[in-house]
């Protein structure tokens, strides 16, 4: 404790080192461990980040391994890594994405996206969804709803148009011929896990075509596996221009990309974006690793099976509670809305119940559990947050 406490004092001024919590030292499948020994049943999965728990043998062997093999490789080498990655997660896109870049996170695969549409539309304005998250660099900022996190650079972003969800007459009113891009998610997670409606996401994508702006679907969320298919916008009829993703894709390592058409990939010139460490060969062993095992354990197949559990148990059991206003969700990714700020339940989760949660936006319980989860840990997280709103 004290050693941590000491570096506070230290770098007093950068915020996130405030010791608000314990601090977690060991992770095992879905469990975190503080200092104490206390153990912590994690059902953020890291934000979203460790689709397969903490400590998946596989992925550390391979990660260990890379390691003592070739750690860092200039990127304008070859580097076979990369090269296995690249085609192992080819395997998975669909069709008509053949285009690939890789970077470290779910910002800069929007950053990426964003650039590209630039270039490939010779436009710069962006149509997003009001609710809608896409990261905090300045591209994907502009298009993130927050007011909070875009007010402190009012003036400064790219210009962005926000539509209401579901409101077709104003995504049509706002795709005009200077938007390059339509930036959403097909499923809003930090916007508090609501699924756009059918109708509006493939007005956007018809309006896309009509108008000459190219959809970008990110997927950072929502992708591999999450939501009980490989990416959540297969659920509809979208073929999006440009497809993001991060979080689990690394299975806990920094790992992001953007896949694209061949129209995105032939406005592109050597050069006209970069990365020092996309595509590194630690990130790429880790996302080799990741994706075998969401492959062959049909984790996919598992995260609709335990996403019907998760959100039938959570309906049964909160439908006569006060403050739930709402349960929704789709695979493993799930929110309970309630009448009130979220802050004190996701606190006694923890407290009093060894289990953490997310919020997101202030009022609604965000469940994003490892893919390998029981249906045991299941009940136990749905029977702590009925106590918890209970008490
Ligand atoms: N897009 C979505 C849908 C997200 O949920 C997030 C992060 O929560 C991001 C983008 C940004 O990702 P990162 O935090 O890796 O930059």
């Amino acid at each position: 404790m004290s050693e941590l406490t000491d570096a506070e004092d230290r770098i007093a001024g950068t915020w996130w080192t405030k010791r608000k919590t314990p601090a977690m030292t060991r992770g095992e499948g879905c469990e975190l461990i503080d200092e104490e020994g206390r153990r912590y049943l994690d059902f953020t999965s890291a934000y979203g980040t460790s689709p397969l728990g903490y400590g998946h043998p596989e992925l550390v062997r391979a990660i260990r391994e890379q390691t003592e093999e070739l750690s860092a490789c200039p990127s304008n080498l070859y580097s076979a890594p990369r090269a296995r990655y690249l085609e192992r997660l080819a395997a998975f896109l669909p069709g008509h994405l053949t285009g690939v870049f890789l970077c470290n996170s779910g910002t800069e695969a929007n950053e990426a996206a964003i650039k590209f549409s630039a270039l490939a539309t010779g436009r710069s304005r962006l149509v997003a969804v009001k609710g809608g998250f896409h990261g905090r660099t300045l591209g994907a900022l502009a298009a993130t709803w927050n007011p909070a996190g875009r007010a402190p650079f009012a003036g400064l972003l790219h210009v962005a148009e926000f539509v209401e969800r579901d409101d077709e007459d104003a995504l049509a009113r706002a795709i005009d011929d200077r938007v390059a891009a339509v930036l959403l998610e097909v499923i809003q997670g930090e916007g508090g896990v609501h699924s756009l409606a059918a109708g509006f996401l493939e007005a956007a994508q018809r309006l896309c075509r009509e108008r000459g702006a190219l959809l970008i679907v990110d997927e950072v969320q929502t992708g591999f596996a999450r939501t009980g298919c490989w990416f959540a916008h297969s659920l509809f009829d979208l073929e999006p221009d440009l497809m993001t993703l991060a979080k689990g894709i690394g299975g806990g390592f920094p790992l992001g990309a953007v896949a694209y058409t061949q129209r995105v990939a032939d406005a592109l010139s050597s050069g006209c974006h970069g990365t020092t460490f996309g595509g590194n060969p630690l990130a790429c062993a880790a996302g080799v690793a990741t994706l075998d095992v969401l492959e062959r354990e049909l984790l996919d197949g598992r995260a609709a099976e335990l996403g019907a559990v998760l959100l039938g148990a959570l309906r049964g059991r909160l439908r006569n509670v006060a403050q739930v206003r709402d349960v929704r969700g789709r695979g493993l990714m799930a929110g309970v809305e309630l009448r009130q700020r979220v802050g004190r339940t996701l606190a006694a989760l923890t407290e009093e119940h060894g289990i953490l949660a997310l919020a997101a936006g202030p009022n609604v319980v965000r469940l994003l559990p490892p893919l390998v989860c029981t249906e045991e840990q299941i009940e136990r997280v749905v029977d702590a947050l009925a106590k918890a709103l209970a008490s």
